[in-house]
């Protein structure tokens, strides 16, 4: 009995998986509302189960409730943390939430009618009802503390675990299932008297739904490619300020596009992020630099090929400053032929190196259709030591470029005066 008992968590492990997967990876063609109401509706299931329903596994007593629909429900928001963000998530927790403090309210309004017992022997029993509107009270609100936490988590391990996301995702189910069985067993103690063997029943039992879920995963990620999101730019605190509705990022995350031409950020993205990302750093006391790249005397390769011509240029450009990004980079187009990278925790030297780099590929690999060399400017500012804020690192930055075309065009300025680059190819300034 036993046994067939744990092969029927397995199936039910699987089918849900199986399904909620499917409706996430489906969320493009048919929306992600789908997947939100399905993990929406199996919180009563949950709830009940949990409350009644319990089955004999070698180690003890477990609600295929807690232990398989619950345990896959946590491990499904991290894993739609994972696959979009944080400003998504945070909508079906939320509503969760706020779904079953509704279901509550309406019970208590409800238990007042008169009810009549229109079905021989069938009539509503409230005080089941009543106690299912506490777990359901109680396993809520340990739901968000689950979710909140098990995405903060997972942010926090992302510097030792970055390569191993399967181990990462399995951690943070271990750690999380863990106190929620703590949690959740107090209440179930509480309302209907559990005993002590459900406690350690359904701690293993979510142990091996976490491992059995983790290996699904993994599975997962290499079917569907997953490449963990960069979401290195923001903090544990600012995850966090993103979960708990804070309005700025609310306004970032409508305004983030990307520019048509050239694909990178644009300006709005600009304006919103990068205030965000230098206030980050400094507040952390990380060093953060800024360039200011912008293409030598575009106005003539225009004026001598055509726009079409110039727009290809610009593409190229940007094509050769994304690709140069590290994690931490943010690159963006200011206005027409000007860009702007924003790197955290990079002082002025490490810009410096970098920029140069970017100057000496630019030169070496972008042609005009006559062949001739395209060249970039770039004006280096680093805070905290030239500004601590957007505003006057900007401000330092543009000053180093307008610098750097006196000096001659085709090179990097910095604090320290200009910092011409071997000139170890030949260059054919255009017209
Ligand atoms: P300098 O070396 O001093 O920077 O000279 P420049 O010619 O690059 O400077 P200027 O700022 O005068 O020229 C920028 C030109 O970029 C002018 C504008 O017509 C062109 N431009 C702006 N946006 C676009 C675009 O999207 N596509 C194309 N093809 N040209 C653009
Ligand atoms: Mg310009
Ligand atoms: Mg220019």
């Amino acid at each position: 009995m036993e046994l067939t008992n744990v092969i029927l968590l397995f199936g039910e492990a699987s089918l849900y998986f199986f399904v909620m997967v499917s409706l996430l990876e489906a969320r493009h063609k048919i929306g992600l509302g789908v997947f939100f109401c399905a993990l929406g509706v199996m919180h009563f299931l949950e709830t009940y189960l949990a409350s009644v329903f319990y089955v004999a596994l070698p180690f003890g007593v477990i609600s295929p409730g807690s232990s398989v629909l619950f345990s896959g429900k946590l491990l499904m928001i991290l894993l739609l943390y994972i696959k979009e963000d944080a400003a998504v998530v945070r909508q079906p927790i939320y509503g969760l939430l706020i779904g079953n403090f509704l279901i509550v309210g309406l019970v208590m309004i409800l238990r007042n009618h008169d009810t009549l017992a229109l079905i021989e022997g069938r009539s509503p029993n409230i005080s089941f009802i009543d106690e299912m509107g506490w777990l359901m009270v109680w396993g809520t609100t340990l739901l968000f503390f689950d979710s909140v936490g098990i995405i903060l988590l997972y942010e926090r391990l992302g510097g030792l675990f970055r390569e191993h996301p399967a181990l990462r995702f399995l951690l943070c189910g271990l750690v999380m299932l863990t106190f929620d069985q703590l949690g959740f067993y107090l209440a179930l103690r509480y309302v209907s008297g559990a005993p002590v063997e459900v406690l350690f029943g359904g701690w293993i039992a979510k142990m091996a739904a976490a491992v059995v879920y983790s290996v699904f995963f993994l599975i997962y990620m290499h079917a569907s490619r997953t490449v963990p999101p960069k979401n290195e730019a923001l903090g544990v605190s600012d995850i966090f300020h993103v979960l708990t509705y804070r309005e700025r990022y609310e306004q970032l995350l409508e305004s983030a596009a990307r520019d048509h031409l050239t694909g990178v950020y644009d300006r709005g993205r600009y304006d919103i992020e990068a205030p965000r990302i230098i206030e980050t750093n400094i507040r952390r006391s990380h060093p953060v630099s800024l360039m200011v790249i912008d293409i030598d005397r575009f106005k003539d390769i225009n004026d001598t090929f055509g726009h079409t011509a110039g727009d290809i240029v610009l593409k190229d450009v940007a094509g050769i400053l994304s690709t140069a990004l590290r994690s931490g980079d943010h690159l963006f187009r200011f206005g027409g032929e000007e860009f702007v990278v924003v790197c955290e925790r990079l002082p002025l030297d490490g810009a410096m190196s970098m920029a140069n780099r970017l100057c000496r590929t630019i030169a070496e690999t972008v042609r005009t259709e006559s062949g001739s060399s395209v060249t970039v400017s770039i004006g280096v500012a680093a805070g905290p030591d030239d500004g601590q804020a957007l505003a006057p690192l900007f401000k330092s930055a543009d000053a180093r470029l307008y610098r750097a075309k006196q000096e001659g065009r085709n090179r990097v300025c910095g604090r320290d005066g200009p910092y011409e680059r071997e000139m170890t190819f030949a260059t054919h300034p255009v017209a």
